[in-house]
């Protein structure tokens, strides 16, 4: 809805009729009373005292005017000016002008807030102003229903005190600059899932919306929990084929080559499919536990030593130059499978990625009071249209390519997960014909400040 625009402040005139000076007809009345009087106080013989009658008149008349001015604006129950003449009565209808003049503009405005008002109100999703501290100043109808605001008796209360939910309330103490998004049952009924959004807005104005997102929030449940329940049951299934498949190789040994040949294809199927469910477990899981189970000092320069060296065995014979550059005493607080999964898809597509002799470097390192995670190859870097997808499930490039390589398509997304969870994400960068860099910047929560790692080997040692 668009306001009127703000009329610009004009002069306004006191006199009822043409705009002009008061002052030849205000000289011509003074002039006329003071000439009426002081004829008058000739004809008796007393010119002073008439001058003096006709000036006390002109006080009287004026004092009176000015009560009933005082009066009429003190009680202001009727709109009427007093009735009066000459320049009083043109300042008491400048004055009544410009009062119809200001009651119409307020009508005008109460009219535009009402229609706000109700637009807001029929909206289907929660709306609360919050002031200073988080305070409740205002909020519409839905927000009864779905956050259980109460009226009066909520309005100057801090959300959080009425909202008890525990991540609620860690979300509204958080000062952001943009919007921010969370997903919490609502207070009101814990099987109504809410998505609240903040918006920032003038100064320390926040605008919270509340929607309610549970048919979709049980639909993705059920989503999560389908391809969960289905990666597990064919674990079993898979493991039964693997095993098969390694027996009839060994039962066909130098056999028929084409019956050698097809058992190999089970195998390497069987192989693949038991890594697609292994990942699809693994996402699931990510998605289920929104926080890392267990928050441990992590040795991530160890940590990435060993996926080195496993990358190195991954390349073989396509005899990858890999280098490591870590500061040994840089440790995270993590779940360390997580990370190492994370971190290894990273290294692992830069060798599957990057074409026979190509050049990978692993760099760890502090920086300020963060650290610093990149991994970067020479290899065929990916166009700028793909960039933006790369995280999403099965999203690949070339999917013949990844399917060679013994890619899911699911390795960045897991990478993103994960991230995710340490308040962090994947910043990708790449040229096409120039290379491809992976980069992750830990949070100064999650950095550990210098950690001697001779005391740790020596007390290693004497254990
Ligand atoms: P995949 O299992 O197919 O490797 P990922 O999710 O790990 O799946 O990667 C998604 C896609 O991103 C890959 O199919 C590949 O096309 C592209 N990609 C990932 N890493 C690199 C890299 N270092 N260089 C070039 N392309 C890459």
């Amino acid at each position: 809805m668009s306001l009127p625009p703000r009329s610009s402040p004009r002069r306004v005139s006191f006199r009822s009729g043409a705009a002009g000076s008061p002052w030849p007809a205000v000289t011509l009345r003074l002039a006329l009373i003071f000439l009426v009087s002081g004829g008058l106080g000739y004809l008796i013989g007393h010119v002073v005292l008439g001058l003096f009658l006709g000036t006390a008149a002109c006080l009287v008349w004026n004092l009176v005017n000015q009560v009933q001015l005082e009066r009429w604006l003190r009680e202001g129950r009727t709109l009427e000016p007093p009735d009066s003449r000459g320049l009083w009565g043109d300042i008491f209808n400048g004055i009544h002008r410009l009062q119809r003049r200001q009651r119409s503009r307020r009508q005008k405005l109460a009219t535009i807030l009402q229609g706000i008002r109700e637009s807001i109100n029929a909206m289907p999703d929660a709306a609360v102003i919050l002031r200073e501290n988080s305070e409740i100043q205002w909020w519409n109808g839905p927000a009864r229903d779905l956050l259980g605001l109460q009226w009066p008796q909520d309005e100057g209360q801090r959300i959080a005190n009425l909202f008890r939910h525990p991540d609620f309330g860690s979300f509204i103490r958080r000062e952001e600059e943009g919007t921010s998004t969370i997903t919490v049952p609502s207070p009101v009924d814990e099987d109504l899932m809410l998505e609240i959004r903040l918006i920032p807005y003038a100064e320390n104005q926040r605008l919270l919306l509340a929607r309610d997102i549970t048919r979709l929030y049980r639909l993705e449940r059920m989503r999560r929990d389908f391809v969960a329940n289905i990666s597990h049951e064919l674990r079993t299934p898979l493991t039964v084929i693997h095993g098969l498949s390694e027996t009839l190789a060994d039962t066909v040994g130098n056999g028929d080559p084409r019956t050698r040949r097809s058992i190999e294809l089970i195998h390497q199927q069987t192989l693949r499919m038991e890594r697609l469910v292994e990942d699809l477990l693994m996402l699931s899981r990510l998605e289920t536990e929104p926080k890392p189970v267990e928050m441990k000092p992590v040795n991530l320069p160890a940590v990435l030593g060993l996926l080195v060296e496993e990358a190195r065995t991954l390349s073989g014979d396509g005899n990858h130059r890999i280098e490591l550059d870590t500061d040994p005493g840089l440790w995270v607080y993590g779940d360390e499978s997580e990370l190492r999964s994370a971190l290894s898809n990273l290294v692992f597509n830069a060798v599957k990625y990057t074409p026979a002799g190509g050049h990978i470097q692993v760099l760890w390192q502090r920086r300020g009071n963060r650290a610093y995670f990149r991994v970067e190859d020479d290899g065929p870097g990916i166009p700028a249209q793909h960039l933006p997808r790369l995280t999403e499930r099965f999203y690949r490039l070339d999917s013949g390519r990844s399917s060679r390589t013994g890619g899911t398509g699911l390795g960045l997304a897991i990478v993103k997960h994960v991230l995710g969870r340490y308040g962090t994400r994947l910043q990708i960068k790449s040229e096409v014909g120039k290379g491809s860099r992976f980069s992750i910047t830990f949070p100064e929560r999650l950095t550990l400040p210098y950690v001697d790692t001779t005391m740790i080997s020596e007390t290693a040692g004497r254990r």
